[in-house]
C-alpha cells in the first residue's frame, strides 16, 4: 500500500482514540482488493465534521454540507466524510442535502455497486455487507439492492456502471443490465457535464471497445450523442490515456457533427483547439506530412493523428517514432530559434514596418526548413536581398 493509505491508518488511528469509528471506504478497497493503483483514499467515520474538526488542528471544509473535511494529518492531505445517507432523490438525480448517521452499514448501503460498497478497517478486516468480494473476484458490477430502485435514485448510476466495467474489464450481472435497459432513458435527467466526466474517465480506461459495446447494449447510447452502434467496430484498436484523444476521435468519426458533440459534452477552448489541430494533422497525413506540418504542429497532436490514421486501419508508411525523430531533426523547432527578426529585415531594406515582415519571416522559415539557406543572419540576408526580394 502507499502513502496515502499510511496517513489514512494514522488518522483512522487517531479519530478512534476520541473515541469515534473510522475505516478506509470506497474505491481505495476496491482498487486494493484488484491490486490496483489505488487513487484516493477516503476515510469515513461516525464522528460528525465537527468533532473531526475537534481531533484535527489543521483541517479545511471543502464539502462540509456533504460532510466532507480535508483533514491535513502531519501536513498531509485526507479527506474525512462522516457516515450519511443520502435525502430524498428528485428527478432522478443525487440530492444535494444528506442526512449524518452513526452507522457504517447505513453508509455503505447507499453506494451504487458491491464493489464500490466495501470498508476496510484498521486492523486489515474487510467489512463487506453485499457479497463485493466475491463480484471482484467473479468480475461482474453488481446494484446494491434493488437495481430499478438505485438508478431510479440517481441515473447516473448507470453510466456509471458502464465506466466501471470499461476501467476493470469487468461484465455487468443481469439484473443491473437489465434495470439499465428499462429506464435508459432518465439519463436525460443528468446533467451532460457530469455525463461529459463519465465518458472522460471511459476513454482512458482498458476495455474502451467493450465499455462502448455495453452502452449501446444497455441502451444508453441512444441518449448520447455519437453514432455509436454504426462505429462501434473504429474503436476496436482505440487506446489512450488522455480523454481529449477519446473526444478528438469521436469528432473524427462524427466529423459533421463536431459542434453538436462540442456543446453536447461541454468541450473546453482548450479540447476543441485540441482536436481541430488533431483533424487537421490527421487530414495532413492523407497526402504526406510536410516540413511545416512537423514544424508547425505539436508532437502529441502528430502522434494522436498518427493513431488515428492505425484505428483507422490506413497504411502509414512509417513508424510512430520516427515523427519525433523527424521533429527533432528539423533545422529549427520553432519560430523564436530563426535566426532574424523583423528589425533586421527593417535594417536591410529600409522599408517602413508592415504586414510584409510576417510574410517575410514566415518565408524565411520555409526557407531554413527546406534548406534553402542556412539559420544564420548572414545566410538569411543573403537568401533575403536575392531571393526573396527579387521573386516580388
Ligand atoms: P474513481 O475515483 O476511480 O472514479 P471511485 O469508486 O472512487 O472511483 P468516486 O466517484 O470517487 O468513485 O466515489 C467514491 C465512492 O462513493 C464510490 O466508490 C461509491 O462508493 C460512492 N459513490 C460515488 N458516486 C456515487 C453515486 N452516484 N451513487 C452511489 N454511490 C456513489
Ligand atoms: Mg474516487
Amino acid at each position: 500500500v502507499n502513502e496515502e493509505w499510511r496517513v489514512a491508518l494514522r488518522v483512522i488511528d487517531k479519530i478512534e482514540r476520541a473515541g469515534f469509528e473510522a475505516v478506509i471506504v470506497g474505491g481505495a478497497v476496491r482498487d486494493f482488493l484488484l491490486d490496483r493503483t489505488v487513487n484516493d483514499v477516503d476515510v469515513a467515520t461516525s464522528a460528525l465534521p465537527s468533532e473531526v474538526k475537534q481531533i484535527f488542528s489543521a483541517t479545511v471544509d471543502v464539502g462540509i454540507e456533504h460532510g466532507t473535511i480535508l483533514v491535513l494529518d502531519e501536513g498531509e492531505p485526507i479527506e474525512v466524510t462522516t457516515y450519511r445517507t443520502e435525502g430524498t432523490y428528485t428527478d432522478y438525480r443525487r440530492p444535494e442535502e444528506v442526512t449524518f448517521v452513526r452507522s457504517l452499514e447505513q453508509d455503505l448501503e447507499r453506494r451504487d455497486f458491491t464493489i464500490n460498497a466495501m470498508a476496510i478497517k484498521k486492523d486489515g478486516t474487510i467489512i463487506d455487507l453485499f457479497g463485493g468480494k466475491q463480484d471482484i473476484e467473479q468480475k461482474v458490477i453488481r446494484a446494491v439492492g434493488n437495481a430499478t430502485v438505485r438508478f431510479r435514485e440517481d441515473a447516473l448510476r448507470m453510466l456509471r456502471a458502464i465506466r466501471f466495467s470499461a476501467q476493470l474489464g469487468f461484465s455487468i450481472e443481469q439484473k443491473t443490465l437489465e434495470a439499465i435497459k428499462v429506464d435508459s432513458d432518465l439519463i436525460d435527467f443528468i446533467a451532460n457535464e457530469r455525463i461529459a466526466m463519465e465518458m472522460a474517465k471511459m476513454w482512458k480506461s482498458d476495455y474502451v471497445y467493450n465499455g462502448l459495446r455495453l452502452l449501446i447494449d444497455s441502451r444508453l447510447a441512444r441518449y448520447l450523442v455519437g453514432n455509436f452502434p454504426e462505429q462501434i467496430n473504429q474503436w476496436k484498436q482505440f487506446k489512450t490515456a488522455k480523454p481529449e484523444v477519446g473526444w478528438a476521435y469521436l469528432c473524427l468519426l462524427n466529423r459533421q457533427d463536431f459542434q453538436k458533440i462540442a456543446d453536447f459534452y461541454h468541450f473546453s477552448r482548450k479540447e476543441k483547439t485540441f482536436i481541430r489541430d488533431v483533424l487537421n494533422a490527421y487530414d495532413a497525413l492523407q497526402s504526406k506530412w510536410t516540413a511545416m506540418d512537423y514544424f508547425s504542429t505539436n508532437l502529441d497532436v502528430l502522434e494522436t493523428a498518427y493513431d488515428f490514421a492505425i484505428w483507422q486501419n490506413l497504411d502509414v508508411p512509417f513508424a510512430k517514432e520516427s515523427i519525433q525523430k523527424v521533429k527533432n531533426s528539423l533545422p529549427i523547432q520553432s519560430r523564436d530559434q530563426l535566426a532574424i527578426n523583423g528589425n533586421d529585415l527593417i535594417a536591410w531594406t529600409s522599408r517602413k514596418k508592415g504586414p510584409w515582415i510576417k510574410v517575410a519571416l514566415d518565408a524565411a522559415i520555409i526557407a531554413v526548413l527546406h534548406g534553402y539557406t542556412e539559420n544564420n543572419a548572414e545566410n538569411l540576408k543573403e537568401w533575403f536581398l536575392n531571393d526573396f526580394i527579387n521573386e516580388r
